[in-house]
């Protein structure tokens, strides 16, 4: 070590002080990532330090600085800095007028998810924005990172370019950001798609045939080339973690993390359900990665980015990944109606769709849809769910008024021309502009009923266009109490309780638990069928739980609702009808 120069503070606002992180995991069965950032060629009194407190792609707040341990900085003659901590995610060190400071500290890393990071004995994953700081007013400046990995056998993923083995420069701290890092043992699987170099790479063991996934990722790859007109990357990468359970994705600019359950992979909807999140990571490349809302044109990585237009971002990705693996060919037309008529289904059977706005589903996407609770089903609408639904009505929309001319790709084409390329944010009204430019049509009305209010959708009347028709079915038939009840460790818990239903009005309340109908006891497995020998508008007794009391309601019953929503195409369909239907469900 070196003594380091006393500097005097420079007035000129063009250097760039010089940043080096070096993420090391001597002990990964312990979760823990040890972190060294050098700061150097800093000519401040004081240094600022910021952790971001959310992630992009993932709209809510995470305090990721909650994983922090151990912070100290030093000059680079080891004397020690003094911190103050400023706010959660905010901490201050005083120079002494050093312009080389090393920071050291520890984040705890035992959440397997796409966007936090996991460390264990078998592999070290993490996203930037949550275990790396940023210098306010320094966020352009580039980042160099090495990694030091436990034992010499690990290997080193990551999207961003490589300067020495171990060592990646990331251009600013938003591609730092954008750029997960998985380091282990890895299997990397190499392929080429409109001759560019892409890796399909693997952690964990699982029931997945590589050949198989990369043979249908590369003609979703196609699929999607050829709705945008090309890749707007060098390198793509799809990083994928085989999990216990649960699933989920993130996407990046040139790569996306994938979770998937290990034995998930079987051929067949398992099999499909991974093409499709593929399918959807991949759009987002384009639709939110480039394409991107007005306040996410410039993340502000430590609040919320409110938004009215995620149900674009978000809803629109997820309408078209039903389409592009039909487009690929991975699934037939049957099974891709049957499939949304599964979407069509749970957005009828969610009440919330009548109570909250789409466009206000997305700008609260913040403290609602990442934190559902046993009400959120009554007074929520997802605006990927929703999103979908209008996606769908305004690409039959376009369909219809254009001779099947054009569809909603022409949309996105637009949006990719006027924003995308060169990453200009856009207004929801510049996006209302767009779709009404290519639908040759006002859409406030549409807007008006089906993105700022709650009126129900009116499938049938768009889907008419492509001779199909939407049903309704009433699988059970027998008188309601619109409750959902689960046995759980031997005891029948209400799950949830409609808005407005006799279980509701009755005053019974999701978490309590279910003990007897008119006296007799009850199992969630029986339930409808004992509602079998009552009549609507019959008065029965419920005795429950409520809490920790024993009561008994009385309860009125109601006729059911449909439980199931079937798309068919209609028998005697034109001509029109039949080449509006081939163009919607091939590409
Ligand atoms: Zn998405």
């Amino acid at each position: 070590m070196t003594q380091s120069t006393v500097i005097t503070p420079t007035t000129d606002q063009n250097y760039l002080p010089k940043l080096v992180y070096k993420i090391a995991m001597l002990q990964p069965q312990t979760h823990l990532f040890e972190i060294e950032l050098t700061v150097s060629n800093w000519t401040k009194e004081s240094l600022d330090l910021k952790m971001p407190v959310w992630t992009p792609g993932s709209y809510l707040v995470r305090e990721y600085a909650k994983q922090l341990q151990y912070f100290s900085a030093v000059t680079d003659g080891d004397d020690r800095l003094a911190t103050t901590k400023i706010a959660k995610h905010h901490w201050q060190i005083q120079t002494n007028h050093h312009n080389e400071i090393t920071i050291s500290y520890r984040m705890f890393a035992n959440e397997l998810t796409v966007r936090t990071n996991h460390l264990d004995a078998t592999h070290g994953y993490f996203n930037p924005a949550a275990l790396c700081f940023f210098v306010p007013g320094y966020e352009h400046c580039p980042i160099e990172i090495t990694i030091v990995p436990p034992d010499p056998s690990w290997k080193i993923t990551t999207p961003l370019p490589q300067i020495s083995p171990q060592t990646f420069l990331a251009a600013d701290f938003d591609t730092l950001v954008d750029s997960p890092f998985e380091i282990g043992c890895q299997q990397i699987y190499d392929f080429t798609v409109l001759d560019k170099p892409h890796q399909l790479v693997i952690w964990g063991e699982g029931n997945i045939d590589p050949q198989v996934a990369i043979d249908d990722i590369k003609k979703i790859v196609e699929i999607e080339a050829k709705i945008f007109g090309g890749l707007p990357y060098e390198e793509y990468i799809f990083l994928l973690h085989l999990s216990p359970a649960g699933g989920g994705g993130l996407e990046h600019k040139n790569c996306c993390s994938l979770l998937y359950p290990r034995f998930s992979f079987q051929a067949g909807e398992k099999h499909n359900r991974f093409m499709q999140l593929v399918a959807h990571e991949f759009f987002h490349l384009w639709n939110v990665k480039r394409i991107r809302p007005a306040a996410l044109e410039k993340f502000d990585y430590e609040r919320e980015n409110y938004t009215p237009s995620l149900w674009f971002s978000e809803g629109t990705t997820s309408y078209y990944d039903l389409l592009i693996p039909r487009w690929a060919g991975i699934y037939d037309e049957q099974e891709f109606l049957a499939e949304l008529s599964k979407e069509i289904t749970r957005f009828m059977t969610t009440p919330g769709r009548l109570v909250q706005p789409l466009s206000e589903s997305s700008f609260d996407a913040w403290i609602k849809l990442y934190r559902p609770d046993a009400n959120s089903s009554n007074s929520q609408m997802s605006y990927y769910l929703k999103g979908e639904m209008v996606t769908l009505l305004l690409d039959l929309l376009i369909r219809d008024r254009t001779q099947g001319n054009k569809s909603f790709d022409n949309v996105l084409v637009a949006m990719w021309e006027q924003f995308g390329k060169a990453e200009i944010g856009f207004t929801e009204t510049q996006l209302q502009q767009i779709i009404e430019s290519i639908a040759n049509e006002d859409l406030t009305d549409f807007y008006d009923r089906y993105i700022h209010g709650v009126e129900e959708l009116p499938f049938n009347d768009y889907l008419a266009a492509v001779g199909v028709e939407l049903k309704s079915i009433n699988t059970n038939n027998v008188p309601a109490l619109g409750m959902i009840v689960k046995s759980e460790y031997g005891k029948e818990m209400i799950k949830s309780v409609a808005s407005n239903s006799p279980a509701q009005l009755a005053g019974v309340d999701p978490g309590d638990e279910l003990l007897a109908v008119d006296g007799f006891k009850i199992g969630a497995d029986k339930l409808i069928d004992r509602l079998k020998s009552y009549q609507v508008g019959a008065k029965i007794e419920l005795t429950i739980f409520h809490g920790d009391r024993l009561a008994t309601v009385p309860v009125i019953l109601a006729p059911s609702q449909p439980d199931r929503y079937q798309l068919e195409r209609i028998e005697h369909p034109t001509d029109l009808q039949q080449q509006l239907f081939k163009a919607w469900v091939n590409l």
